[in-house]
């Protein structure tokens, strides 16, 4: 129970690697809150878990492309538990398109939800964690940020965008006790990767050394890591779970 005492704020927490993550550093200890937008009951669910398995969590709904519902969903989760120590910034979409067909609204939507989010969520957090002196931050991007995909310049420009605004964070608030690091997840079975092609996930699962698709909680044992005492002098870094995909 590396994580008794903290308290955490996962977005995207109802469904896929998000739940994963939130049930992880509840079994770490850590109180959680369960960010969602419309997957209330789902959310609702991660919550129930956690809490049969005797820990704390609560649902917050909000989008985190809107800075007035992260305020208020930051907001409920310090009046709920007096305080927020780590943050996972996990919320993410995919609006899939090459290049020529790609619309206005599916690079905008993307990179508000992914990159915008990201920021509005780790500046209201921060606000808090400055106060505490301490805090942990991490930012799931992807390995498409790394080597890029095509029909995702949207997603990839959101996700290498995070591993740059992590890295300044990680500057930025170092002094201060707090550390900031970006998970690169490869491939795992979430809705998110659902709708792929059974031939495209089978290039997928060809392309992973380790042989065989990711799991939510392989992404979440590296958040608890990344989270816990053990990584107290690792800020500004990046890791892949990815089966050794992206290895170079
Ligand atoms: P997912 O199954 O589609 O779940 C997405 C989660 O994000 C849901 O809980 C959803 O909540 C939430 N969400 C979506 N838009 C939101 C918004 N505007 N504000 C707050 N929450 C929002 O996706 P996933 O596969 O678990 O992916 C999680 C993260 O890992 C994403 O950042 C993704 O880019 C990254 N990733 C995934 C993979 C993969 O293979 N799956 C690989 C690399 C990186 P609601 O259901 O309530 O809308």
């Amino acid at each position: 129970m590396t994580l008794t005492g903290r308290v955490a704020l996962v977005t995207g927490a109802s469904r896929g690697i998000g739940r994963g993550i939130a049930l992880a550093l509840a079994a770490a200890g850590a109180k959680v809150g369960v960010n969602y937008t419309t997957a209330g009951e789902a959310a609702a669910q991660v919550v129930g878990e956690i809490v049969a398995g005797g820990g704390e969590a609560l649902a917050v709904p909000g989008d985190v492309a809107a800075a007035g519902e992260v305020d208020r969903l930051v907001k409920q989760v310090l009046e709920r538990f007096g305080r927020i120590d780590i943050l996972v910034n996990n919320a993410g979409i995919t609006r899939d398109n090459l290049l020529l067909r790609m619309k206005d609204e599916e690079w905008d939507r993307v990179l508000e939800v992914d990159l915008r989010g990201a920021f509005y969520c780790t500046r209201a957090v921060a606000r808090q964690l400055l106060k505490q002196r301490w805090g942990r931050i991490i930012n799931i991007s992807s390995v498409v940020g790394l080597t890029g995909n095509a029909g995702q310049a949207n997603y990839a420009a959101a996700k290498a965008g995070m591993i740059g605004f992590t890295r300044s964070v990680a500057r930025e608030l170092a002094s201060r006790g707090i550390t900031a690091n970006v998970v690169c997840p490869g491939y795992v079975e979430t809705d998110m990767t659902g709708a792929l092609p059974p031939a495209a996930k089978t290039a997928l699962l060809e392309q992973i050394p380790l042989g065989r698709a990711g799991t939510a909680g392989d992404v979440a044992q590296a958040v608890v890591f990344l989270a816990g005492p053990g990584a107290e002098y690792i800020t500004g870094q990046t890791i892949c779970v990815d089966g050794g995909m992206t290895m170079q």
